[in-house]
């Protein structure tokens, strides 16, 4: 998530050839109902063929199968879910923990029938019910499943208020994230769950395995993470299927003013979801998502999945990351917008550090947004050149400048910053280590580790001491002290 950049880099206007469209997909058929689960061969087409094979790597991904039914005003939502959980760790659990978030996004959300192995158990809820603790009767030993399933209904807040509007009904717009009983990530820690501050991001994943259905009125346009599967027109009602996977997370937007916008890069289709007075900027968008894609692409690692879908939303965030998805709020998407190109590189960023790589997004906040800010200046610098760098580091500088660069560490949890430092220590002084880090260990040494951080951590959940020694490692170097300058208090 990110909030506003000043933005000095001139906007370069690039000529498009996009052309509207309706006809997301073409796929009308529905998946089998003889469908398997655990068949995996469903998430192949949705991922670039140099990462089909993780499909065989990640045996503990939990395997969610989601419908939302979507009433006619948008905004109360019924469903059913029904997960298959492993026990990835080496010690037994005695439970597993579901974030509820809408509970403290602003709307609410009510559980029933929580069944573990078809035998229905009493759940608890803590954290102003935003945690459901399932318990087990017998404790899951490691590398055992169970199946998890459970009805639930949500009322999504019709305000924009709470934590940037993230899941909201507001202006004909449905932004639905985080919308179902959602796994928290089980680690050295022990279960992650806390209430997360109004200025950050909120949720923390493992990579998981999506099968989505969704219900909608038969005059909405819904975009989905992953890849749409099936699409059954109903009369007054349509329903479509989506598959993504591996990802942390699903989100869904709906709004009966969406047009779509279209763009190939790579072997990559980008869709724009917008409403059509804001069909340039959307185009624009486009255009800089797709230069992102390629400059991020060679230098990390190849975007993994063959769909990335922007949608505007109301949200008060300038753009927040979903996993192969992007919102922007709707107020910047116009081309001549001072803050579109940086946002979109920025969230299209967020692909690679958030989404691919991933991080406890509430304890270590900076290892994908300062990363991102950093990807963001990279960005800058391979499509402007010199004049491009100077742009945005003087933006980084600016953000920083806000708190009159006061040495706060940029390794706190965002619970430990005050919004202005979140933004000023997180967004701008984070940015500006990786730049020191560079200068550090020599261009291409750290051409080479930031690639490096990328490939070995894929999939999974990088850390701070991970990072540290992948840089080590790459210049044969000890970053004890700069590291202790810039990250820990
Ligand atoms: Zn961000």
């Amino acid at each position: 998530m990110k909030k506003s950049i000043l933005l000095t880099v001139t906007l370069l206007l690039l000529t498009s050839c996009l052309l509207p469209s309706r006809n997301a997909t073409s796929t009308p058929e529905p998946v089998p109902s003889t469908f398997s689960p655990t068949d995996l061969s469903i998430y192949k087409d949705g991922l670039m063929p140099e990462y089909q094979g993780i499909l065989n790597e990640l045996p503990y991904a939990s395997i969610y199968q989601i419908e939302f039914k979507i009433a006619e005003d948008l905004y109360n939502i019924s469903g059913s879910e029904t997960v298959i959980y492993t026990n990835a760790e080496d010690v037994e659990l005695n439970e597993v923990k579901f974030r509820l978030f809408p509970n403290i996004l602003g709307g609410n959300m009510h559980v029933d029938e929580v069944l573990v192995n078809g035998k229905a158990i009493v759940p608890n809820y803590t954290l102003n019910d935003s945690l459901l603790t399932v318990p087990f009767e017998t404790p899951l030993q490691p590398k055992e499943s169970v199946t998890l399933s459970m009805d639930f209904t949500v009322r999504v807040a019709q305000s924009v208020e709470m934590n940037y509007g993230v899941q909201a009904y507001s202006d004909n717009v449905l932004a639905l994230a985080h919308a179902y009983p959602m796994i928290a990530v089980y680690d050295d820690e022990g279960w992650n769950a806390e209430i997360p501050p109004q200025s950050g991001d909120v949720t923390y994943a493992d990579m998981s395995l999506f099968l989505v259905t969704v219900d909608v009125p038969q005059n909405v346009i819904v975009a989905g993470s992953g890849r749409e599967i099936s699409r059954q027109d109903n009369g007054n009602r349509l329903t479509v299927q989506y598959e993504a996977g591996p990802v942390r997370d699903f989100y869904l937007a709906a709004s009966p003013d969406y047009e779509i916008f279209t763009k190939e890069v790579n072997g990559v289709t980008l869709r724009f979801y917008t409403k059509d007075y804001l069909q340039e900027g959307a185009e624009y968008a486009l255009d800089v998502a797709a230069r992102a894609i390629e400059i991020f692409g060679e230098r990390y690692a190849p975007y993994p999945y063959t769909e990335l879908d922007f949608v505007s939303t109301p949200t008060y965030a300038l753009g927040i990351e979903y996993p192969g998805m992007i919102a922007i709020t709707e107020r910047i998407v116009a081309a001549d917008d001072n803050y579109l190109e940086a946002t979109v590189a920025h969230e299209v960023g967020h692909q690679w550090f958030y989404n691919l790589v991933g991080n406890d997004q509430l304890d270590d906040p900076w290892l994908d947004e300062s990363l991102t800010q950093f990807a963001t200046l990279q960005y800058f610098t391979d499509e402007y050149g010199q004049q491009g760098t100077e742009g945005y580091r003087a933006a980084l500088e600016g953000r920083w400048a806000r708190i009159g660069m006061e040495n706060i560490p940029i390794g706190l949890p965002v619970r430990d910053y005050s919004d202005q430092e979140y933004s000023a220590i997180v967004y701008g002084r984070g940015a500006l280590f990786f730049e020191a880090l560079q200068a550090e260990m020599g261009s291409e040494a750290f051409d080479a580790f930031l690639k490096n951080y990328v490939t070995n951590n894929a999939w999974k959940i990088g850390t701070p001491e991970v990072l540290q020694k992948t840089a080590e490692e790459q210049c044969e170097c000890d970053l004890t002290s700069l590291f202790t300058g810039w990250i820990y208090p």
